[in-house]
């Protein structure tokens, strides 16, 4: 196998690559940092909701068996898990609203020797929980620590974490089929694996001290499952984190797209003191919450149809909008006009909503809205998953002044900015709760996975 000859494979950099930080750490010892002692580990029984196989009922609760961990390794006890809409075909294996299957993100690793499906994996890639050990060399978090175990997990020693982009970290391209390590074992013997070194389907998780960020509060359980999960994370990360692009001072923002994820960018753009909040998505329930946490403005893009870029570069309009006064022009309706900060979260329907459908399943439409609906000089941000390719005006593309910042988790920094982000719960700038529409126990988790699927509900959070 070419992972053989290669020298470092992927799984390699998992073990080696912090190895190597663990030595430069090493070097220049400081007090109270020594690596902690060998953890002890129980082989204990626990429940897992495992995906095996292909089509519906891949997903089935079983009781499984823990390896004992080592090295970099975590243990967390699971308090709670936002289902993520991404992982929607994984967990129930239903087919895409279309004939053409959903493109790899370009951070996935190239295919290995094993097919995910073929693996007893427990699903899910967030959560929120409770250290239980740690392995020798984890340095982050201690036994006892409240952490967020983050989507994106950050080294802080790649090429992308020393220049400040860590929602990149190389990581994030160790996450294969044949990176994942076995983590437990079913009463057959067989192995179990977790998605993304994750799997918060479960009531413990396993995983690497770079996807830990302990957190420090005593807030809600479900509403610190909601500010920490994937979603929020993102759009916050978009608004807040000041990562990619910074919201000018009573800027105009849009937001495409009102699932979570565009629900915690409204959220984050209020946070951030934008002036004109303009929320778009199809389900007049979704507009709702947005005007409820921060939309001045909300748009069905059924509605508009053709006009939604005008309709959007109206509303960012204001009457100081006047040549030689200081504005940009008259009219609102012009090329240049529009938002100043656009951020797109509608992306590709996994499955026909039960609700309002948008115009486009394939997210497509929507992301090129997003662009022409920013201004000239403004910064768009794009965070969905969708099929197909983009077309735009050429010219708009080339010169009308549109910056367009394509990055991962909205470009939020994980151990800066989640903690900013759990603070913004605890002093209600951030409403977890309008988001967590759905609220089940573990073997609830079908269930409220079918209504995320069907987008029934905002997103659910599952508790364990
Ligand atoms: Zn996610
Ligand atoms: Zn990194």
């Amino acid at each position: 196998m070419t992972k053989k000859t290669t020298g470092l494979t992927r799984r390699g950099l998992l073990k080696k690559g912090a190895t190597a930080a663990v030595g430069l750490l090493a070097a220049s010892p400081v007090a109270g940092q020594a690596p902690q002692g060998p953890a002890v580990v129980t082989r204990r029984k626990f429940k897992a909701w495992i995906s095996r196989g292909d089509g519906a009922g891949r997903t089935t609760l079983q009781e499984v068996t823990l390896r004992p961990i080592s090295g970099r390794q975590v243990l967390v006890r699971t308090e709670a898990t936002n289902l993520c809409y991404s992982n929607v075909g994984a967990v129930l294996g239903v087919q895409p609203a279309t004939a053409t299957p959903p493109p790899p993100s370009p951070l996935a690793p190239p295919g290995g020797g094993r097919r995910m499906n073929d693996m007893a994996v427990i699903q899910g890639h967030g959560g929120i929980g409770v250290v239980e050990a740690v392995g020798p060399e984890v340095r982050r978090v201690k036994a006892g620590d409240r952490v967020c175990v983050s989507g994106t997990p950050q080294c802080g020693s790649c090429y992308w974490c020393l220049r400040g982009r860590s929602d990149m970290c190389q990581f994030l391209s160790a996450i294969g089929a044949d990176d994942l390590e076995a983590i437990a074992d079913m009463s057959d013997g067989t192995p179990v694996y977790e998605n993304s070194h994750i799997g918060g389907l479960s009531e413990l998780m396993v995983t690497n001290e770079e996807w830990v960020v302990p957190i420090f509060t005593k807030a809600e359980t479900v509403e610190v499952a909601m500010v920490c999960s994937c979603v929020s994370v993102a759009g916050l990360g978009a608004t807040v984190s000041q990562g990619l692009a910074t919201i000018p001072p009573a800027g105009a923002v849009a937001v495409v797209g009102c699932g979570p994820l565009g629900l915690s960018a409204v959220q984050g753009a209020r946070i951030a003191g934008a002036s004109k909040i303009i929320a778009i998505d199809p389900i007049r329930a979704r507009r709702d919450v947005a005007l409820r946490v921060g939309a001045t403005d909300v748009l069905d893009p059924n509605v508009e149809g053709a006009n939604l870029i005008n309709r959007v570069r109206e509303l960012a309009s204001w009457p100081g909008d006047r040549l030689w006064s200081g504005g940009r022009n008259p009219g609102g309706r012009r090329p240049g006009a529009g938002a100043d900060f656009v951020v797109e979260a509608a992306g590709m329907d996994q499955v026909k909503p039960r609700l309002e459908a948008g115009p486009d399943p394939t997210g497509i439409q929507p992301m090129q809205q997003a662009y022409q609906m920013c201004a000239l000089g403004g910064h768009l941000i794009t965070t969905s998953l969708v099929r197909g390719n983009i077309t735009l005006p050429g010219n708009l593309f080339s010169i009308g002044g549109v910056t367009h910042h394509a990055g991962q988790a909205g470009g939020a920094s994980p151990m800066r900015d989640i903690p900013r982000f759990v603070r913004m719960l605890e002093t209600r700038q951030f409403d977890s709760k309008a988001l967590a529409t759905t609220v089940v126990p573990l073997a609830g988790m079908i269930d409220a996975y079918e209504q995320v699927a069907y987008r029934t509900t905002v997103t659910a959070i599952m508790t364990v």
